[in-house]
């Protein structure tokens, strides 16, 4: 039996390599030059720096971004931020340390608030809480990518049950050394390749024919597969793609993410020991310190993603030179936006997200399967688990 996974994005790494660890044969084809799809790091001549499509942070209780480190052998090439969020309210200057802490009481009625049975928007169970403006509501967006009076609190609930309700280690947040690509995808093609498993870049998949409910035949640019009665297919493409080849998947709206690099002169000094500020009342929400490079991520970014480039980074400045009180103008400016970053995740297109299986051959990975967590690395290793799991 060969299984030919479809997308190297974390979704189909994370298969392909439980799918040889159960020795399984494995070809894993790739449409794009570069692996990792949604998360990846390239060296850009812009600023004549290493940037991510957009700064991840993953959390502690992140256990399958964990295993995956370890077993890719990339445990060290992440950094532990601190266990306390610092925070700098635009409108009023205000800097302040979101601790679990000091929001124990909103946490602890939060458990009681959100539904657990029923979906519905965030907003509805927390709305009236008194931190509502300048926790949960930028909590939920940085969580979910969807604004928290949209968003699926059943979901998020997930998510508090795993992190914030758990524990302070379980909550605390962790960022690549220097490139998602770095940390996690150039290790995993290196174990794949090690282990046997043939990576195929720069071959996307064209068509993909099936006879009632079996995949027969997968044509690619450089040639077309005729699947044998034992081999097995998963696509890990993103849902836009998946949906090219399977017309019956549901509509799954998406939600984009904007990410801007700023080059400086000098490293700035950054704004505490963690690097890294959450931003309220500015147009981005989280703005990073990495050497010299200040980025910022504007999450749910639907307000500005049509507007130009440079309007969005003029905007974006204002923030940052608050922010860090620096009057010098970058010396390179990139903008990233990504339109299709995760899904809208509303409960009723939470409701749609499809379950892994979907033929007597063909399996569907990717954050927008049926997780129960929302569009992170998290959903999308978890997704390729499964994926390989359905396999044996
Ligand atoms: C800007 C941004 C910021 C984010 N921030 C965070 C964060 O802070 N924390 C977090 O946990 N998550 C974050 N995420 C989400 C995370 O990146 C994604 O959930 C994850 O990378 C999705 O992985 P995937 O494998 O499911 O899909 P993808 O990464 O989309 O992988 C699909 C792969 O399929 C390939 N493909 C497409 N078409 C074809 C074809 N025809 N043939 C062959 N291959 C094909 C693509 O090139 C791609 O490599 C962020 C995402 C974005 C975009």
């Amino acid at each position: 039996m060969t299984v030919h996974i479809v997308g190297a994005g974390l979704a189909g790494l994370s298969c392909a390599l439980a799918a040889v660890d159960d020795g399984h044969q494995v070809v894993l084809h790739e449409g794009a030059r570069q692996a990792g799809g949604r998360s990846r790091s390239w060296p850009e001549p812009t600023l004549g720096r290493i940037v991510d499509n957009g700064t991840h942070m993953v959390v502690g209780a992140n256990y399958a971004v964990f295993d995956y480190l370890k077993r890719i052998g990339s445990e060290n090439s992440m950094i532990p931020g601190p266990t306390a969020f610092p925070m700098l309210d635009l409108r009023t200057n205000r800097i302040w340390t979101a601790t679990p802490l000091r929001l124990l009481g909103s946490v602890l009625a939060s458990m009681w608030r959100m539904p657990r049975d029923t979906d519905s928007p965030i907003s509805d169970a927390l709305g009236r809480s008194k931190n509502y403006r300048r926790f949960w509501d930028p909590l939920a967006l940085a969580v979910m990518n969807t604004p928290a009076d949209k968003a699926s609190a059943l979901v998020f609930r997930r998510v508090l049950q795993r992190t914030l309700w758990k524990s302070q280690k379980a909550s605390q947040p962790w960022l690549v050394k220097e490139g998602l690509s770095e940390s996690f995808i150039q290790p995993a093609i290196a174990a794949l390749e090690k282990a046997g498993a043939v990576v195929r870049l720069n071959d996307p998949l064209r068509s993909l024919e099936r006879d009632g409910d079996r995949a027969t035949k997968l044509a690619f640019d450089s040639e077309t597969i005729e699947l044998g009665p034992d081999d097995k297919v998963v696509l890990a493409t993103p849902w836009v793609v998946a949906r090219g080849f399977l017309p019956e998947l549901p509509d799954l709206p998406a939600s984009p993410i904007v990410n801007v690099h700023f080059r400086m002169a000098e490293p700035p000094p950054p704004p505490n020991k963690a690097g890294f500020l959450g931003l309220l009342g500015g147009t981005g929400e989280w703005l990073f310190v990495r050497g010299d490079v200040v980025s910022v991520t504007i999450s749910g970014a639907a307000k500005v993603i049509d507007l130009p480039g440079e309007d969005i980074a003029a905007l974006v400045w204002q923030d940052v030179a608050r922010a860090l009180q620096i009057e010098t103008p970058p010396t390179a400016t990139r903008v990233i936006k990504e339109k299709r970053a995760t899904l809208y995740h509303t409960p009723e297109i939470e409701a749609r997200r499809p379950a892994p299986r979907f033929g007597e051959n063909l399996i569907l990975a990717g954050d927008w399967t049926a997780t129960g967590l929302p569009c992170t690395l998290e959903g999308a290793l978890t997704s390729g688990n499964v994926a390989a799991s359905l396999l044996r």
